[in-house]
């Protein structure tokens, strides 16, 4: 636009200029003249003509040097004003850029954590590996490269109808004065009844139950958000996370990848639940049969891959049918679940409780003996006689005592003496040996020995 002002007003005043060169040659001295005639009453008596028109001449040169300049001044500000208005332009269009890759990139981000997030909670359908995949996958959605969040997942007990502490990332259960809640206390009525997030600005606003000596392990990750994780508006569970205000703050922003997210952690506690439903006994919490054969298979396959010898115990209690007899089935119930209790007390993390059979229980010992000369059977045959003693003692302490007691068969599976030895027979040697506790006397622990009797 200004260029073609610019370049209109050249071409008028170049049309101008030719008319008044012509103009001059013509009739100018006349008019300069005339004028000098006119002026002469007040012009001083010494100014000839000549030095009139020179002075008129010198005047008109000024005056075109300075249109010139201001013609060139005005021009140069027009450009000035014009660089700084595309500047401007350039910038502004800059920083849309800029602010649309940003958010192309936070939306590949939030989409690449969503992939991510499936795939972690699909790796591992085991309760445990499952709960524990879910709150890390929390973590880091609401954690900032400066704060990490921490993340204490609640889970429905079905048997209590209890809120109760189940995994915890950068924190554990003796973070919280409590342990378990009834569905009832807050905070979960409010919870539950909007099915939605709730957002503290501060833990104690929303969550209150943080042992005081705990805090400074919060750090900067001050503010708080609760999440119910529900299906089919049944209440499965509740995430507590301790995060950074700033993710509070961004929240709204980014609601939809939260729910999705929210979600996919509302179906992996589905899973865990409904999962460990089909391999749990009721009563005692522990695995059932199937699952402890199915999960000694693949125990055994693994002694033999890293040339570990593998511990297996099977303990029953002693005379339990008379418990039954004189205390009643449900004192008989009360009593199964004690005693499954005191062996999953007594044995490792890594190793695996089971109920085989009415009271008969059945425990697989990864690793055990690796010291031992030979694999030898001593470390399984020692957490035998804790587990023999523990139950002798627990109810011998009781206020009417109980005369309850255990008897245990031990084996070990060698290696590599063993390697051939399958689930079957592993599990015949060790009911032999309970079988021979029975026989000689009960409230004992008998060891397989290879080779001997
Ligand atoms: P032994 O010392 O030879 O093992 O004698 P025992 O009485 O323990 O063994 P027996 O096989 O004669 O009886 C087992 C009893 O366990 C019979 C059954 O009623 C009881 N039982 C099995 N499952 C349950 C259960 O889930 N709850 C209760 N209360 N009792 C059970
Ligand atoms: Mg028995
Ligand atoms: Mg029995």
């Amino acid at each position: 636009m200004v260029k073609r002002i610019l370049v209109w007003g050249l071409g008028l005043a170049a049309v101008f200029g030719l008319a008044s060169v012509l103009a001059v040659r013509l009739e100018a001295l006349q008019e300069f003249l005339s004028l000098f005639l006119a002026m002469n009453p007040i012009l001083p008596t010494w100014l000839s003509f000549d030095q009139f028109l020179v002075i008129v001449s010198l005047a008109a040169v000024l005056v075109a040097m300075l249109a010139v300049a201001a013609s060139v001044g005005w021009w140069l500000w027009m450009r000035s004003g014009l660089t700084l208005a595309q500047h401007r332009e350039t910038a502004q269009a800059r920083a849309v850029h800029l602010a649309m890759d940003q958010l192309r990139a936070g939306a590949q981000q939030e989409y690449d954590r969503l992939i991510r997030l499936g795939e972690t909670l699909t790796q591992k359908l085991e309760k445990r590996a499952l709960l524990q995949h879910l709150v890390q996958a929390a973590g880091q959605i609401t954690s900032l490269p400066h704060a990490d969040s921490a993340v204490a997942l609640w889970a429905m007990d079905l048997g209590t109808e209890r809120m109760c502490f189940e995994f915890g990332l950068r924190c554990d259960e003796s973070w919280f004065t409590r342990q378990q809640f009834e569905l009832g206390e807050p905070p979960f009525p409010k919870l539950f009844s909007s099915q939605q997030p709730l957002r503290f600005p501060s833990w104690d606003a929303g969550f209150p139950f943080v042992k005081p000596e705990k805090l400074s392990a919060l750090g900067q990750a001050t503010g708080l958000i609760l999440v119910p994780l529900i299906i089919e508006k049944t209440v499965l569970g509740c995430l507590v996370m301790f995060c950074h205000p700033d993710v509070l703050a961004g929240y709204e922003q980014r609601e939809g990848f939260f729910r999705a997210a929210w979600g996919q952690c509302a179906l992996a506690l589905a899973i865990a639940i409904q999962g460990d439903l089909a391999i749990r006994d009721r009563l005692t919490g522990l695995v059932n049969q199937t699952y402890f054969l199915k999960r000694l298979e693949q125990e055994i396959d693994r002694s033999n891959r890293y040339r570990v010898p593998l511990g297996l115990l099977m303990l029953d209690i002693d005379n339990f049918k008379a418990v039954n007899d004189t205390l009643g089935h449900q004192q008989g119930d009360a009593v199964l679940k004690i005693i499954a209790k005191l062996i999953q007390k007594s044995v490792r993390m890594m190793d695996l409780v089971g109920r085989y059979g009415g009271e008969e229980f059945i425990v697989m010992l990864p690793v055990t003996g690796v010291a031992e000369e030979s694999g030898g059977a001593q470390g399984a045959a020692e957490l035998g006689e804790r587990i023999r003693l523990a139950v002798e003692q627990e109810f011998h302490a009781l206020q009417k005592p109980l005369k309850l007691t255990l008897s245990v068969g031990v084996v070990m599976r060698r290696y590599p003496e063993d390697r051939q030895m399958d689930v079957k027979t592993l599990v015949r040697l060790a009911d032999e040996q309970l079988y021979r506790a029975k026989t000689t006397g009960k409230n004992k622990c008998c060891v397989y020995a290879p080779g001997g009797s």
